[in-house]
């Protein structure tokens, strides 16, 4: 590890760090934390402190609502952004029953096993995510909107780009907390910003996405805008995702290269590319997991809908790069920053490796856009449509029960089923436009 429990309570005393705050992800998600004094630390570091699971979602309904709250010590960090004096710091962590056994529906503890697994097998799987978000301007009452005057696009630079002044700080800001950026730009769609990390283990990117959100709310804010990772805010442009890139090694080897062959690939490249294909309908709940994750995975905006596999066609779901050698890597282009990271690394990496024991190989390729009729002859199928859809792919998968765990599985399917139904009986915007005057 980074740090020993002595390292941090001097660090913490030496960088005067008055407010600790202990953070983990929920089911959904979402960052939740509970702040402590400097003073309480050593407690802290002990394990002992607790928080009532009866409201945490995926933790509550046990008889026990009590959660003890296991800091991870190499997750250490002062937030930047809050005051040098009386310092801030966060420790990441690990969700324990009272019977001190890891709580098996905490996504960190999902991907840890998932990851565990397949280091059996010597396996070391790393990622490298491509992060996208809008930064729009608020309303006069500070509310946010998705209006923004800026009209630039990809790779545009300053003043067109107005965001640039707050890209540049979100950057420092996440540097000075020790998460690695590779290079950030301007996205395509106007106050569009992508920020991409240099690769590393499941756990500790899943971790720094976590750290990455709130670093980009907060630091936006600051700049008068509000960042949002909503995956399609306007429907008519580009969506933000959140494109993965999977790395696979053994014995320092990257498993992904064969120079012997054509295309310098491997068997196993085409087969966990296999295994990410087979399994996207079931998995898409959680690389999707959104009503508005769907409006995205539409032709037209750089964004995935055939289950396909390609080296540049903007609607496959899965793309083969160009780099080769060490830098040989799969990305998986569905994954929205809706979704709960965590989950979304353990159960890509569960696919990859079943593609791989079941020598699962990609027949499906192209690269152009298809056209219907090409879609109908090369039989290609596509993710599913819309929430209702993906549920129903989950909820019939034992694999995605295996790799979540079948009580995981019951209490999410159950809730999105919930936002599903929620969603169905709005009466939207566009009903009002289409309907109202004409019926
Ligand atoms: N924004 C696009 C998406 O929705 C990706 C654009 C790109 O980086 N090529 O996935
Ligand atoms: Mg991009
Ligand atoms: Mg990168
Ligand atoms: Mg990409």
């Amino acid at each position: 590890g980074n740090y020993t429990r002595e390292e941090i309570l001097q660090m913490a005393e030496e960088e005067d760090v008055e407010f600790i705050r202990l953070q983990f992800t929920d089911m959904f998600g979402t960052l939740k934390n509970i702040a402590i004094t400097a003073r309480e630390l050593p407690r802290a570091l002990d394990n002992r402190c607790i928080v009532d699971g009866s409201f945490i979602a995926g933790i509550a309904g046990e008889s026990e609502p009590d959660m003890y709250l296991r800091p991870d010590l190499d997750t250490f960090a002062i937030l930047p952004w809050r005051p040098q004096q009386g310092k801030v710091a966060r420790l990441l962590c690990d969700i324990y029953c009272p019977d001190g056994t890891p709580h098996e529906r905490s996504p960190r503890y999902i991907l840890k096993k998932t990851a565990r697994e397949a280091k059996k097998e010597g396996y070391t799987c790393l990622v490298d995510p491509e992060c996208e978000f809008f930064l729009f301007h608020t309303d006069d009452n500070g509310v946010p909107t998705t209006v923004t005057h800026e009209k630039a696009g990809y790779l545009d630079v300053s003043p067109v780009d107005l965001g640039e002044n707050a890209r540049r700080d979100i950057v420092l800001n996440l540097e000075d907390m020790g998460i690695e950026v590779e290079s950030s730009h301007h996205e395509t769609a106007p106050a569009q910003h992508e920020v991409d990390f240099k690769y590393g283990e499941v756990r500790t990117i899943a971790d720094r996405i976590m750290s990455f959100k709130m670093t980009v709310r907060t630091i936006a804010k600051r700049h008068g805008l509000h960042a949002t990772f909503m995956p399609k805010p306007r429907a008519e442009v580009n969506g933000s995702g959140m494109h993965i890139h999977f790395f696979l090694f053994k014995d320092g080897r990257n498993v992904f290269v064969n120079p012997g062959n054509p295309q310098e690939l491997s068997e196993e490249a085409y087969y966990f590319v296999g295994g990410l294909l087979a399994h996207s309908k079931e998995m898409a709940l959680i690389t999707n997991p959104i009503v508005n994750s769907y409006k995205r995975l539409v032709p037209g905006y750089e964004a995935p809908t055939e289950l396909t596999w390609t080296k540049n066609n903007q609607n496959s779901l899965v793309r083969i790069p160009g780099s080769r050698g060490m830098e040989t890597r799969i990305e998986l282009r569905s994954p929205d920053a809706a979704a709960n990271p965590y989950l979304v690394f353990a159960v890509c990496l569960a696919a990859g490796l079943d593609g791989i024991h079941k020598k699962i190989y990609p027949t499906k390729s192209s690269s152009r856009e298809l056209s219907e009729t090409d879609q109908k002859t090369m039989k290609i199928e596509n993710l599913p449509g819309n929430l209702n859809e993906a549920i129903d792919y989950f909820e019939q998968s034992d694999w995605i029960k295996e790799v979540l765990g079948t009580e995981f599985c019951k209490e999410y399917a159950a809730a999105k089923k919930k936002e599903w139904l929620r969603y169905t009986r709005e009466i939207s915007a566009w009903e009002i436009e289409e309907y109202l005057y004409r019926i």
